[in-house]
């Protein structure tokens, strides 16, 4: 990563070689997926081979994978469009307070339009439990979003139990997952899960930003939100974004290859967690995390923000939260109910099967020296 020493896998990931190989070939077949002649047919005939390697990677059939500009757009997708699936069995929508802005501004939206949202609330450990969605469900309710893996602390929350759940109280209900985090993460697909609808990124694996995925599971007749051409089956519309496409699966093609990255992955975040207990006695762990790549730590009083900037500085990259908040405190910290002290000095530190002790042992050593030095009164 040049002179970065990079912590924020979890905001976005680099390009990996094999997605970049595979844009510059798409960049330069420039056919229209929609055209008749050789050149167009050629671009449609690469997407669905690029469906196939994304189908495989989430766990699901070739028809069930509609590619869509990025998370945000999957998320709302799934909700504004499923939500109007479910009008006939009422306006409830379930979620839960940890989810990501694409989901909670979406439902927050919704509100407004008339629907009741219910917000489950995490424990100390940003989990939430089946037994509370269970109590949750009513007749009226019509959609239920989880998320699969938490984008700040790591956790993952029930999602295959919660399906199944909500299918016993009523096949009716649809279930979409936000699976942004887990995808490729986990060692089970998220379409095991059994969730109707879930959406996935790929920036997050090593592919290109402006690039995602929803799956719709067969049978489940979602409208599209974005009406025009009739591309994707008519149910996205827009024409095919053909090399982030390419990127995309072939970032998908070189995660399943690396069969070894999860375990790799825990084990780096592992090293590091120990290293700064050891170098940093004051730091305490929020959140060791339950999938590999994220996990939160906190330096209890101390202005996160800058502790940010300092480290940032000095190359070495980490976040406050989710780097979707622009500076405000976390959402799902506050949730958890972490105390003043503790919710001021959160970072989320975040992994690649790629990170080194050596980068490891330059953000402890970092992090050591800016605690010191930019607030000698706190050490
Ligand atoms: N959902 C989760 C859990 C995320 O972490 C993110 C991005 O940080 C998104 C959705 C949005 O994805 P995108 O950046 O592709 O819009």
């Amino acid at each position: 990563m040049n002179s970065l020493t990079y912590f924020d896998y979890a905001a976005t990931a680099p390009l990996c070689p094999q997605a970049l190989e595979a844009m510059t070939q798409a960049l330069a077949h420039f056919g229209n997926p929609s055209s008749r002649y050789a050149y167009g047919r050629q671009a449609a005939q690469a997407v669905q081979i690029h469906r196939g390697t994304v189908a495989q990677a989430l766990g699901c059939t070739l028809g069930e994978v509609y590619f869509t500009s990025c998370g945000t757009e999957g998320d709302n997708w799934a909700i504004r469009k499923g939500v109007e699936l479910g009008r006939r069995r009422g306006r409830h929508i379930i979620t839960t307070a940890v989810e990501h802005a694409a989901v909670l501004e979406t439902c927050r939206d919704l509100e407004r339009q008339g629907y009741a949202v219910t917000c489950l609330a995490p424990d100390k450990a940003g989990r939430v439990t089946v037994e509370q969605l269970r109590s949750a469900l009513r007749p009226d309710t019509a959609l239920v979003s989880m998320m699969l893996v938490n984008n700040e602390t790591g956790a993952i929350l029930p999602v295959a139990d919660c399906v199944r759940a909500v299918k016993a109280f009523d096949p009716a209900i649809l279930f979409h997952c936000d699976a942004v985090q887990g995808f490729l993460k986990l060692p089970y697909t998220p379409v095991s899960t059994g969730a109707d609808l879930i959406t996935v990124s790929g920036h997050k694996v090593g592919g290109p930003k402006g690039v995602g995925a929803l799956y719709i599971k067969k049978g489940v007749r979602l409208a599209p939100l974005l009406t025009g051409g009739g591309q994707e089956d008519g149910l996205r519309s827009g024409t095919e974004a053909t090399a982030q496409i390419a990127g995309f699966a072939a970032a998908c093609q070189a995660a399943m290859a690396d069969t070894d990255r999860l375990e790799r992955t825990a084990a780096i975040k592992q090293y590091t967690l120990d290293q700064l207990k050891t170098a940093l006695p004051g730091l305490e762990i929020i959140s060791p995390g339950d999938a590999p790549h994220i996990c939160a730590v906190t330096l209890p009083g101390y202005p996160s923000e800058v502790l940010v900037r300092v480290l940032g500085d000095q190359g070495v990259c980490v976040s406050s939260g989710s780097a979707c908040h622009k500076g405000k405190p976390s959402h799902v910290f506050a949730a958890m109910g972490l105390s003043r002290p503790w919710l001021s000095g959160a970072l989320r530190l975040s992994f690649s099967p790629h990170t080194t002790r050596e980068e490891a042992d330059r953000l402890v050593e970092a992090l050591q020296q800016a605690s010191k030095t930019v607030f000698p009164t706190m050490s």
